[in-house]
């Protein structure tokens, strides 16, 4: 079952890439009920967040959808981009001022709008942080033990 408060089904799941450096370096969301860690940094150049860039596929865009509710404080909407050679990709767009927008500099893509939950609530046990030396190493050990039990079924 997804997780109510981060909509993931795998609470171990995040970071997929490069774990360590962005556990130790990047500010996180950390979920208030399963303890998934979302990636939140703002990048100091382009002023942009992980759930800003293009996902390859919805499932991935939805494990970010999270840090976009909670940074804009209502629901956003998850969007499937098809550029005119009818390739797929999925975005993150908090209104639809800012998916105009996108549209507007992006001729001959197409949007439709695939995900979205339908209220926005928060949680007494969310975190933002960087996360301690000891929490990292904690957070990456569990996240091979449960990829372990998840592989095995
Ligand atoms: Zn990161
Ligand atoms: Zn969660």
């Amino acid at each position: 079952m997804a997780c109510k408060e981060c909509y993931s089904e795998k609470s171990r799941i995040t970071p997929i890439l490069g774990a360590r450096e962005c556990l130790k370096n990047h500010l996180q969301y950390v979920c208030g009920t399963c303890g998934r860690c979302i990636c939140i940094n703002k990048d100091d150049k382009r002023g942009l967040y992980r759930w800003n860039f293009p996902f390859k596929g919805l499932s991935l865009a939805k494990l970010y959808l999270r840090t976009a509710d909670y940074l804009n404080k209502r629901p956003c909407s998850i969007y499937e981009v098809v550029n005119s050679k009818g390739r797929k990709s999925y975005k993150i767009f908090a209104n639809a001022n800012d998916l105009n927008k996108y549209l507007l500099k992006n001729k001959g893509k197409t949007c439709k709008r695939v995900f979205s939950v339908s209220k926005y609530k928060e949680y007494i046990g969310t975190h933002i942080k960087y996360l301690a030396e000891i929490e990292v190493e904690e957070y990456l050990k569990e996240m091979k033990m449960f990829h372990q039990i998840t592989s095995d079924c």
